[in-house]
């Protein structure tokens, strides 16, 4: 298997696994009991926690474990909207749908909404949401790197006018570690660990202290009272692991290289095939490309008959395949209909992207043929 879709998930790093077992096998207390295996939890979410906190350059207090970026994301948005009642937000239209989904339901409960939109390149002007603040502007969200095109957003700009107008940022940092610097005036944003070789189903958030955000999740104490549940130590100590791996960016250079390659390879040798978003601005590992006349889904399910896993960044939604919310607003629906996405991770070779350029050659001309 060839797997390219390193956006989506990667694999497990060894390393990190087996810094975690000893928190699933022998240190299995709950970190909120008051016994030694309690306290032997305790300490290593400490230890996770403030490994966290120095690569955010934060205090520990500010980092709160969730279950992922999608709860980062609802967090955000809910939680601030929860903590002032009214008013109006802004998102940027190629948010995640943790984030979009959250603001449209916000809509639906009276708040003022504005989705700004990208230009053409994937970049959504800072001067846009600085046009969209209103008096009663509570809240706005701007990711760092997109998912699907990969495009990096003009975060510190963003941060500035935000902090300029009293307004709660959140930066969605998912996809961008290791690539964008974490936003210094941001109110918070948020990292998932399946995203940098660590496990699923955790993020650390940072919020600065102070902010007005309410708890989504209401239970116990944990997490300082913002998100009530037993910390999933093991998984924390796991995000810990990773992100010291993998906040250097030190296989970037390596990642980039391989991406161009492919990228220069599909271009050069494929008749009507675009690049979707800026190929200047835009993480490492990501290739979005659209392929006239083919349907990306099609083409995706050649790729996976060969072997090759990739995607289309489409969302599946009660059975109906939609095409990209961000390549149909930076490219028109037609490129979002043939669109698909191929993003390479530290574990992919050369030799691995050529053989993908030359299943996605048959693959193209077969659909084209048809
Ligand atoms: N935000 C972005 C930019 C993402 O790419 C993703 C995952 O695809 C998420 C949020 C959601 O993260 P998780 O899978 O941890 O819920």
């Amino acid at each position: 298997m060839i797997y390219l879709d390193n956006a989506a998930t990667t694999p497990l790093d060894e390393a990190v696994l087996k810094e975690m077992l000893p928190y699933l096998q022998t240190e299995y207390g709950n970190p909120q009991s008051q016994h030694a295996a309690g306290r032997a939890a305790a300490q290593g979410l400490i230890s996770a926690r403030d490994r966290v906190a120095k690569i955010f350059g934060c205090r520990s207090e500010e980092v709160y474990f969730l279950s992922g970026g999608t709860e980062a994301g609802n967090l955000a948005v809910k939680g601030v909207c929860a903590a002032h009642g009214s008013g109006h937000i802004i998102v940027s239209a190629i948010e995640h749908p943790a984030v979009l989904e959250s603001a449209r339901q916000m809509q639906s409960l009276g708040f003022e909404v504005t989705f700004v939109q990208p230009d053409k390149n994937g970049i959504i002007p800072p001067e846009e949401v600085e046009r969209a603040v209103r008096p009663n502007t509570v809240f706005c969200a701007v990711m760092a790197a997109n998912n699907e095109v990969g495009t990096i957003q003009k975060v510190e700009k963003i941060s500035e006018i935000c902090t300029r107008y009293g307004i709660f940022y959140y930066c969605d940092c998912v996809q961008s570690v290791g690539v964008v610097p974490f936003p210094k005036n941001a109110s918070a944003f948020a990292v998932s660990a399946h995203k940098f070789n660590g496990p699923k189903g955790v993020a650390a958030m940072y919020i600065k202290s102070g902010s007005k955000i309410s708890p989504l999740i209401s239970g116990g104490r944990q997490e300082r009272g913002l998100r009530g549940g037993t910390v999933n130590v093991a998984s924390a100590v796991g995000l810990a692991a990773a992100l010291e791996r993998a906040a250097d960016g030190k296989n970037n250079a390596y990642i980039a290289g391989l991406r161009d390659h492919f990228v220069r390879r599909v271009l050069s040798e494929t008749n009507g095939a675009y690049l979707n978003g800026t190929p200047v601005l835009r993480v490492p590992s990501n290739a979005n490309i659209s392929f006239e006349g083919c349907d990306g889904e099609n083409i995706l399910m050649c790729l996976d008959l060969k072997g090759i896993c990739v995607s289309t960044g489409s969302a599946c939604s009660a059975g109906a395949v939609t095409p990209s919310h961000v390549v149909a607003a930076i490219a028109g629906d037609e490129r979002a209909k043939s669109a698909v996405r191929f993003t390479f991770g530290k574990y992919n070779t050369l030799g691995e992207a050529d053989i993908a350029v030359e299943a996605l050659k048959q693959a193209v001309s077969q659909i084209r043929g048809r």
